[in-house]
């Protein structure tokens, strides 16, 4: 039985030929169970799946699209770029253009090097901080999720997180043995292990505003604190901002928080819906990548036409005046109505937002990796569906983020909360 039949139908036909039926975990709705809905297309803050059913969407592709679906000025970039070429394998003034903007927005940022996903910038990015320290370990956090690269698949978030694999087959005791992982936001666990491998560590890396095990915000001092320990080590700082960047703020996280990490990366809204992701830092690092040094990356459709336009105009978008804070109010008002009902129902609720992030877990306060994975899933999975039948469509997972665009306005903002009483009423 299912509302979703042609969704169903692709499902099956899907699960033949594509692992899980999908092409990366997630999607499949394994955390929530049922049918993962086919989407036919978008548009501005909606989506409409193969069944013609229309839903608010709050996932907008992991947060890549701050603008909803197909927004004018991006398909008009797009299309534009396309018409002329879409990869050359060549420069392009394209990539000066889109690295002058990023490099204003975040001054840490002095140079910049374009990739094609987020995974490729955080290994990359690890790379380059054990080139340029002599150092083979890094540090990570449990819950942050930095890409699929075997040194980051030890207590991953995300997908990694909704799956309970706490490891995966393929990743050998070598490539993960160089990583050692701490409780996020525990700045004592941080130290004590500096403390001991100190002289190892090439790099602490870091979600700084965690969004892959649930949204879940920094506690004042860690951030700092992470800068202070990294810096008096001789090991580096990398922000992970490939879901923050762009997103959280103007200049992401490392503004909002004031601390400045020596690599960043960047991701998911810089390419504005296309395959582009980035990673850059203080001139003299990234002087180290060939062919200006000695440290190998490279990639066939890397700073690709097509993503590049797309980022420039999405990008260009969002440094209208008062764009964050109309994104940072619509979050902001869909976490509190989301506790404020919960609350009313009686149910434990936690929301928080920040920029245009949000996000609740059903159960206790969240502060790290831990006390999310106590979140009740299984309530999720009843609210999920029961605001899926109300044309809201939310992260298939309790362990992800909520998202909004600049193109969620009063009407889906209203729509969502109403539908709420009875979604929790039916938990
Ligand atoms: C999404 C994400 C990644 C991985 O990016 P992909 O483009 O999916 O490879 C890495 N780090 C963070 C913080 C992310 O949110």
């Amino acid at each position: 039985m299912t509302d979703a039949p042609r969704s169903a139908e692709l499902y099956r036909r899907a699960s033949e030929l594509l692992p899980g039926g999908v092409s990366s975990p997630v999607r499949a709705f394994r955390a929530v169970g049922g049918v993962p809905r086919f989407i036919e297309r978008g548009r501005g803050p909606r989506i409409i799946d193969a069944d013609g059913r229309e839903y608010i969407d709050y996932v907008l592709s992991w947060g890549a699209l701050p603008h909803g679906h197909a927004h004018p000025a991006v398909v008009a970039a797009i299309s534009a770029q396309a018409a002329r070429g879409t990869t050359f394998g060549a420069p392009t003034e394209l990539e000066i253009r889109l690295a002058a903007v990023i490099t204003s927005a975040m001054p840490a940022v002095e140079m910049i090097r374009f990739v094609s996903s987020g995974t490729e910038a955080a290994m990359s990015a690890l790379r380059l901080a054990r080139a340029a320290t002599g150092r083979r370990r890094v540090v990570k956090f449990a819950g942050n999720y930095h890409g699929h690269a075997d040194p980051f698949l030890v207590q991953a978030g995300s997908g990694v997180a909704t799956l309970a694999l706490p490891d995966s087959p393929g990743v050998t005791p070598g490539s993960v043995a160089d990583t050692l992982v701490a409780p996020w936001g525990d700045l004592e666990a941080v130290e004590a292990l500096f403390r001991r491998d100190g002289a190892d560590v090439a790099a602490v890396i870091v979600e700084p505003v965690a969004g892959n095990m649930g949204l879940v915000l920094p506690q004042p001092g860690f951030l700092p604190g992470l800068r202070r320990v990294t810096s008096a080590h001789g090991a580096l700082l990398i922000f992970d901002e490939v879901m923050t960047g762009f997103r959280v703020g103007w200049g992401g996280a490392q503004a909002r928080f004031g601390v400045a990490p020596d690599l960043t990366c960047l991701g998911k809204v810089i390419g504005g819906g296309l395959p582009l992701a980035a990673y850059g830092g203080r001139r003299e690092l990234m002087q180290r990548i060939a062919p200006a040094g000695d440290v190998y990356q490279a990639g066939t459709l890397s700073g690709n036409p097509l993503a590049v336009a797309a980022g420039l105009a999405t990008l260009a978008e969002l440094a209208a005046p008062g764009i964050y804070e109309r994104l940072a109010d619509r979050a902001g008002t869909l976490a509190r109505g989301f506790a404020a009902a919960a609350g009313e129902a009686g149910i434990p609720l936690q929301s928080s937002a920040v920029g245009g992030m949000w996000g609740f877990f059903f159960g206790g306060a969240v502060t790290d990796y831990a006390s999310a994975r106590a979140a009740d899933t299984e309530r999720y999975a009843r609210f999920f569906h029961a605001m899926l039948a109300a044309g809201v469509y939310l992260a298939p997972s309790q362990f992800e983020a909520a998202f909004v665009s600049t193109v969620h306005g009063p009407d889906e903002i209203d729509a969502t909360l109403a539908a709420l009483p009875r979604a929790l009423a039916a938990n």
